[in-house]
C-alpha cells in the first residue's frame, strides 16, 4: 500500500459525506427515464503513482475536468446499467449484479483502464443504495437505476495509457416502462451502419459504442420506426448475420424447418453486449426444458422465410431498463416490411397474473413467452419468489 492511496478500493474505507440540501423527491408520473438524478453519487479516483483515493459517497454535484482530459478526447469511458428494486419483503434488492461488476471490469480491461475489486466496489454501491433508500418507490415496475461509470481524466492530448482515472457512480429513479400496457415496437433494418464488427468493442459497454447510434436511430423514427435491427451485411448481399438493437439483445422464437419449437439468439461472437437479461432469459428457458433453445448466427434470410411461411411466433428484445420489449415489425430499406402478430392479450393475462406464482413451475402451453418471461423475471427481481439472482441490500 503506498503512503498516498490504495492498492485496491476498499469498502471499508467508505467515507459517506451527507448532503444537507437534499432535494424534494418528484411525484411517480414525473419518473422519465435518465432525467432524474438522486442526491449523492459514490466515487473513487485513481492515480499511476499514488493507487486509489478511499471511496466516498458524496453530495451530487458536477465533476472538474481538465480540457484536455482523455475522456474528453479519445472517449475512453466505459459504463454500466443495473436497477435496484424494493422488494415485497421490505428490503432493497439488486439483480444479479455480480455480471455487471464483471462486465464493468471487462469493459474497463479492454480500454486500459486499471482493474478495480469487483465485491469491494458493489459494497460501496449497496452503502449508495442505503443512503438513497427513501428514492426507491415501493411499488412494482419502479427502480433506482444505476450508473457506474469509469473514465480516463489523464490531462494530456497522447493517446497513451490512462494514468489518472475517475470510478463513479449515479444513480436515477425511474418508472414502469409500460405504464399502459406492453406495447411492440417496429426496427427498422439497418444493413448501411454497424454498431460492431469483427475485433470491434461490440461486446464492451464503452461510450463510444453510442455515439455512433444515434443518427441512424433518428433516421429510423423518421420511418415511425421506434428501434434500430443491426444486420451485418459484410458483402452478403442481402442476407447479413442479425446483431442487437440500439441497447438490446434480440431473440426470436420460431418452428424450425423441421417443426420444432425454437428460441433463437445471436452467439456472444465479439460483436454482440452480452446482456445480463439475456443470459437470464437463456437460464430461465432453458431450465423449463419446453423447447430447444440456440445461440448460433442468424442470417437474415432465415428470418424473412420464417416470417413468410408462418413459421415465427414471437420477437422481442431483452435489457435492463424493458426486461422484455415484444416487436411487432422489422421494415427494410426497400420499404417492405415483416410483420409478426403480437399477442396482447395473452401478454398482459401473463403480467398482470398474482406475482409468485409462475417459477417455472406449471406446465401450461406458453402462450405468451414474452409475457411469462417478464413476469417470471419481475417476480425473481421484486422478491416474490427466491432466487439466488435476487441480492438483497
Ligand atoms: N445490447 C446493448 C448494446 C446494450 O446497451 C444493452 C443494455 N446494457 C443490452 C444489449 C442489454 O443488456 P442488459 O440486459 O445487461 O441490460
Amino acid at each position: 500500500e503506498d503512503a498516498d492511496g490504495l492498492a485496491s478500493i476498499r469498502s471499508e474505507d467508505l467515507v459517506v459525506n451527507r448532503t444537507t440540501t437534499p432535494k424534494p423527491k418528484p411525484a411517480l408520473s414525473e419518473l422519465l427515464f435518465g432525467r432524474i438524478m438522486t442526491d449523492h453519487m459514490l466515487q473513487a479516483a485513481w492515480n499511476v503513482n499514488t493507487g486509489w483515493s478511499a471511496p466516498s459517497i458524496d453530495p451530487l454535484a458536477p465533476l472538474q475536468l481538465h480540457p484536455a482530459a482523455q475522456v474528453l478526447h479519445y472517449g475512453i469511458e466505459c459504463f454500466e446499467g443495473m436497477k435496484a428494486y424494493m422488494g415485497v419483503d421490505g428490503r432493497i434488492r439488486m439483480f444479479r449484479p455480480d455480471k455487471n461488476m464483471d462486465r464493468l471490469a471487462r469493459s474497463a480491461q479492454r480500454l486500459n483502464l486499471p482493474d478495480f475489486e469487483k465485491v469491494e466496489y458493489l459494497e460501496c454501491i449497496k452503502e449508495l443504495l442505503r443512503v438513497e433508500r427513501d428514492w426507491l418507490p415501493d411499488k412494482e415496475g419502479f427502480s433506482l437505476y444505476l450508473r457506474p461509470t469509469y473514465i480516463a481524466t489523464t490531462p494530456t492530448l497522447g493517446i497513451a495509457p490512462p494514468s489518472a482515472a475517475l470510478l463513479y457512480t449515479i444513480i436515477s429513479p425511474v418508472g414502469p416502462y409500460f405504464p399502459t400496457g406492453v406495447k411492440p415496437i417496429k426496427l427498422f433494418v439497418d444493413t448501411r451502419h454497424a454498431r460492431a464488427w469483427p475485433g470491434g468493442v461490440g461486446d464492451c459497454k464503452v461510450g463510444g459504442n453510442y455515439a455512433s447510434t444515434i443518427r441512424p436511430q433518428v433516421q429510423a423514427a423518421a420511418l415511425g420506426c421506434q428501434q434500430v435491427l443491426y444486420v451485418l451485411d459484410n458483402g452478403a448481399e442481402g442476407d447479413g448475420i442479425v446483431g442487437e438493437s440500439g441497447a438490446m439483445n434480440v431473440f426470436f422464437l420460431w418452428r424450425r424447418k423441421d417443426g420444432k419449437k425454437e428460441l433463437v439468439t445471436p452467439p456472444l461472437d465479439g460483436m454482440i453486449l452480452p446482456g445480463v437479461t439475456r443470459d437470464t432469459v437463456l437460464s430461465l428457458v432453458r431450465s423449463w426444458s419446453e423447447f430447444e433453445v440456440a445461440e448460433r448466427p442468424i442470417r437474415w434470410r432465415e428470418i424473412e422465410a420464417a416470417v413468410a411461411e408462418n413459421r415465427m411466433l414471437e420477437m422481442f428484445g431483452t435489457g435492463t431498463a424493458v426486461i422484455i420489449q415484444p416487436i411487432s415489425t422489422l421494415l427494410k430499406s426497400d420499404g417492405t416490411a415483416l410483420t409478426v402478430p403480437f399477442d396482447s392479450a395473452e401478454t398482459s393475462r401473463w403480467i398482470d397474473r398474482k406475482p409468485g406464482t409462475t417459477y417455472g413451475a406449471q406446465k401450461e402451453p406458453t402462450t405468451s413467452l414474452a409475457g411469462r418471461l417478464m413476469r417470471t423475471i419481475m417476480d425473481v427481481q421484486y422478491g416474490h419468489t427466491d432466487s439466488p439472482w435476487s441480492v438483497p441490500v
